[in-house]
């Protein structure tokens, strides 16, 4: 592992100048209280320190400082992509808690806001709410109210317009950045002193794709220029059901290809199974058995389409396209896909932002893992099939979601993992199912994102060794002393851990 050194009083001595006394802090609950193991990653470990700088010059004096000494840096935001995306590595080092930076600048005009951060979810959409009213931000869809909108964007997470916009990278026109060095420079036309954030590609070659997903490891974002997008106020949320993933994948495809019809006006476009109504409940308090859910009118499988629209006769169109698509469908293919009898509580929650629905999955276990890949749209079926079995076979109930992103040109598929977090062993066994799934799904061309550094990261890069190489090149260059923690992706695998390196020939 790469030879990095302890915080000492010395170092903390030197971040209490830069950030102040009441900004830094090495107190041991508060340490802890920063760790999490679940939700999206299960490595972490403590940090030795945790400050709040105030901004980009402060970051950039702090990472001086841990270039002087080799003190490793982990940025976080909102911390709800997981394990506070967690030094992976010992010894934990300076956790920089990025949500004193909570800035939000709006253009109206240009049609960007640029956010600091910090700037929680929860935050940017009452401001909107009540300012803007006709624009909404880009947030997550169903994540807590305080993970934020950088967060989510430098995820390449999905946000509440996915289905029409891409994942949320695809609406970052700009950003400010820290290398590790200390250096601060701009992305995208922000490069020209003075120039608005208008142009992504900006004054030449643009790098941005470095820093994005690139779990904290190349750069510390400052500030960021993202698209905002137009709050219609004529809104619904439609549900059909079915008997299979096919069943919900196949009319989804019919529906999203029909782009400028259609398919813009079906925002968030997102389905699962009954497993996903029975999970948000403590496990001894609900029926586990379908005929229960049959009963109350629950389908086995089901897919929402999120409808805004300027006005009621293009929401209305927009339905009855909907519905004139799944009766082809069931005439076509002799299948059963009724349209569902939302009560409009079930709908009003759907619309409400952030919509909260992801966070009970805790209460049926105390433990839950999202573990998120993307396929094409029309794999989505088999992979959901595949992992649904495998979900069972190791005990776990099959609890599954999928979503479309860019008019069902991707699935997102995201098995969610309930499980007890007392039971002994069942990290690895976690890990086991993870492994296996992972090499067959590598097979088929699939991609994980938001990577586990021990299973989906070496399975992905051991078959893409360009790349890896690429990126180790790139980290090297921005980060001589591979100070920034190496997040999820392990570049270089060496700064992750001893085991012998699966990228050797
Ligand atoms: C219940 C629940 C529901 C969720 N639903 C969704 C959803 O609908 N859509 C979705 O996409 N995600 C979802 N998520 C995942 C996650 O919450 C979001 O992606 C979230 O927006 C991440 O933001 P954060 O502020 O929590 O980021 P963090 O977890 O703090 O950080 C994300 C990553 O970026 C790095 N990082 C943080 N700040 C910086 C910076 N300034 N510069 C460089 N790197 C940085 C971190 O090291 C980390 O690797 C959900 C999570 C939970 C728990």
């Amino acid at each position: 592992m790469s030879n990095y050194n302890k915080v000492t009083d010395e170092v903390v001595k030197k971040l209490v100048a830069i950030c102040g006394d009441e900004y830094v802090t090495t107190s041991e609950p508060l340490r802890h209280s920063y760790m999490a193991k679940g939700i999206m990653g299960l490595e972490a470990v403590v940090p030795e320190v945790v400050i709040r700088p105030a901004n980009a010059e402060e970051v950039s004096r702090v990472l001086v400082v841990a270039n002087e000494n080799l003190t490793p840096v982990t940025p976080a935001a909102g911390g709800l992509s997981g394990g506070f995306a967690l030094p992976a590595i010992e010894p934990g080092g300076i956790l920089m808690d990025m949500t004193r930076m909570e800035g939000l600048e709006v253009d109206t005009e240009n049609r960007v806001m640029i956010v600091e951060p910090g700037l929680k979810s929860g935050d940017a959409w009452r401001i909107f709410k009540t300012k803007y009213p006709e624009w909404a931000p880009p947030i997550p869809d169903g994540a807590p109210p305080a993970a934020t909108v950088l967060g989510d964007a430098i995820e390449r997470g999905f946000s509440l317009v996915t289905g029409v916009y891409g994942p949320q990278a695809d609406m970052i026109m700009g950003m400010e950045i820290v290398l590790p060095t200390g250096e601060i420079f701009h992305t995208g036309s922000w490069a020209l002193p003075g120039a608005k954030p208008f142009y992504r590609w900006g004054v030449g070659p643009n790098p941005d794709g470095l820093f994005l997903g690139s779990q904290g490891s190349m750069g510390i974002i400052t500030k960021c220029a993202i698209k905002m997008v137009p709050h219609p106020h004529h809104k619904t949320v439609v549900a059909y059901g079915g008997e299979t993933w096919d069943d919900i994948i196949k009319p989804a495809w019919e529906i999203s290809r029909y782009e400028m019809g259609i398919s813009e006006r079906t925002v968030m476009v997102q389905g699962g199974n009954y497993e996903l109504v029975m999970t948000r409940w403590p496990k001894t308090n609900v029926p586990l058995d379908y005929e229960f859910y049959k009963k109350i009118g629950i389908e086995k499988k089901w897919m929402n389409y999120e409808c805004w629209a300027h006005t009621k006769e293009e929401l209305d169109y927009t339905l009855k396209k909907i519905d004139d698509v799944y009766k082809d469908y069931e005439a076509k293919e002799k299948r059963h896909t009724p349209q569902q009898d939302l009560h409009p509580k079930q709908v009003a929650s759907r619309l409400k932002k952030p919509n909260k629905i992801a966070i009970p999955y805790s209460l049926w276990q105390a433990g839950f893992l999202f573990i998120t890949w993307y396929c094409p749209w029309l794999e989505s079926s088999k992979m959901m099939e595949e992992y649904c079995a495998k979900m069972e076979e190791y005990g776990f109930p099959p609890t599954m979601w999928v979503a479309s992103i860019d008019h069902a040109r991707q699935a997102i598929v995201m098995p969610i993992l309930c499980y007890d977090s007392t039971e002994p062993g069942i990290l690895d066994k976690i890990r086991e199912f993870n492994l296996e799934t992972t090499r067959s799904f590598l097979k088929q061309g699939w991609l994980n994102y938001r990577p586990d550094p021990f299973v989906h990261a070496p399975e992905t890069f051991s078959k893409a060794k360009e790349y890896y190489k690429m990126l180790v090149k790139f980290r090297k260059v921005l980060d001589p002393n591979l100070i920034l923690h190496p997040g999820r992706l392990a570049i270089p695998w060496e700064t992750v851990t001893d085991l012998p390196s699966p990228f050797e020939e």
